[in-house]
C-alpha cells in the first residue's frame, strides 16, 4: 500500500498492513494521526494527516526493520532512515 500527498509519501507492505498488532502500534505512535486501524484491524493511511509528518521516526521504530518507508516527495523522493 501507498499514498502519496504533496511532499510525504508513505509505503508498507500489503501483508504488513493487515497486521492488527502493527496496525495499533502505528496508531499509537504517530503523533500527528498518519495511521487509523480500519474496523478489521487493519491499517489505514490517513491522507489528509500526511504532509503533516513531522519526521520523528516513531513510526520506524514501531514497524519491522525496512517494513515501512517515510518518503520525501520534497527532497528527490528520499526515503526516512
Ligand atoms: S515520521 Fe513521525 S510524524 Fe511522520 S508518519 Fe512517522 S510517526 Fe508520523
Amino acid at each position: 500500500m501507498r499514498r502519496d500527498a504533496t511532499f510525504i509519501a508513505v509505503e508498507i507492505d500489503d501483508a504488513l498492513a493487515a497486521d492488527a498488532e502493527l496496525a495499533r502500534r502505528l496508531t499509537e505512535a504517530c503523533p500527528v494521526d498518519i495511521f487509523a486501524q480500519a474496523d478489521d484491524g487493519s491499517l489505514q493511511i490517513v491522507e489528509q494527516n500526511l504532509d503533516e509528518c513531522v519526521l520523528c521516526r516513531l513510526c520506524l521504530d514501531a514497524s519491522p526493520p525496512g517494513a515501512l518507508r517515510i518518503v520525501k516527495l520534497y527532497d528527490d523522493g528520499a526515503v526516512l532512515a
